[in-house]
């Protein structure tokens, strides 16, 4: 199974696609995660990335596909994956269709999450991430245990410095000016499946398996 998970920020695409990954035994590829690992290690990669991410704006295309065409390249992936912040452009989706009609395959299917913009602001700002093992917390929803420290690993936890206030309005712009139209993309080809993403995480991860049970089946 190829699947590629669409929602706009905060919409629990990570959290889910964590989940869906560990039950069907398949990769997440978190462009996001890859991309916060390559600047917190100051790479080549970090270091192109770094000034968009701050400002809640898109990495350029031709950085991301790179980066994609090897990633699903690796062994891991032969069994299918779950991509978790990408396609984030339309050109982004022609050009992994394109990559992989090129291997004779194509993504199975596009779950689109739906929240509304007050709850991901709310949802962002009140995220805090351990920047050594990328465990995510909601001060209000799932507290660590100890006072602002990671429950697996005790390392300090942080406010992603795009989830300020400001920045995640720029990044909700983002999504919907560039990333929403692939919905309908996708729905052209008639394999998006929309899910309410209001719910608690295992309401959503519900409605995720009883989407992903019946597309296996028919
Ligand atoms: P995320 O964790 O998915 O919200 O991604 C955090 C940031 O990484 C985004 O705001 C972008 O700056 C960058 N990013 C992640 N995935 C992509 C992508 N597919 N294309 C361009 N930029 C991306």
């Amino acid at each position: 199974m190829r699947l590629v998970l669409l929602g706009p920020p905060g919409s629990g695409k990570g959290t889910q696609a964590k989940m869906v990954s560990e039950k069907m035994g398949i990769p997440q590829i978190s462009t996001g995660d890859i991309l916060r690992e390559a600047v917190a290690r100051g790479t080549e990669l970090g270091k192109k990335a770094r000034s968009y991410m701050d400002a809640g704006q898109l990495v350029p295309d031709d950085v991301m596909l790179g980066l994609m065409e090897r990633r699903i390249g690796e062994a891991d992936c032969v069994g299918g994956y779950i991509l978790d912040g990408f396609p984030r452009t339309l050109a982004q989706a022609l050009a992994l269709d394109e990559i992989l009609s090129r291997r004779s395959e194509a993504i199975d299917l596009a779950i689109l999450i739906e929240v509304g913009d007050d709850t991901v602001v709310k949802r962002l700002t009140r995220r805090r991430v351990c920047p050594a093992c990328h465990a995510l917390y909601n001060l209000d929803t799932d507290p660590p245990k100890d006072d602002n420290r990671c429950d697996r690993c005790g390392v300090e936890l942080v406010l992603r410095s795009d989830d300020e206030e400001t920045t995640v309005r720029t990044r909700l712009n983002v999504y919907r000016n560039d990333t929403l139209p692939l919905a309908d993309y996708y729905d052209s080809k008639g394999i998006l499946r929309k899910v309410d993403g209001e719910g608690t995480i295992d309401d959503v991860f519900s409605s995720i398996m009883e989407v992903l049970t019946e597309v296996r089946q028919s």
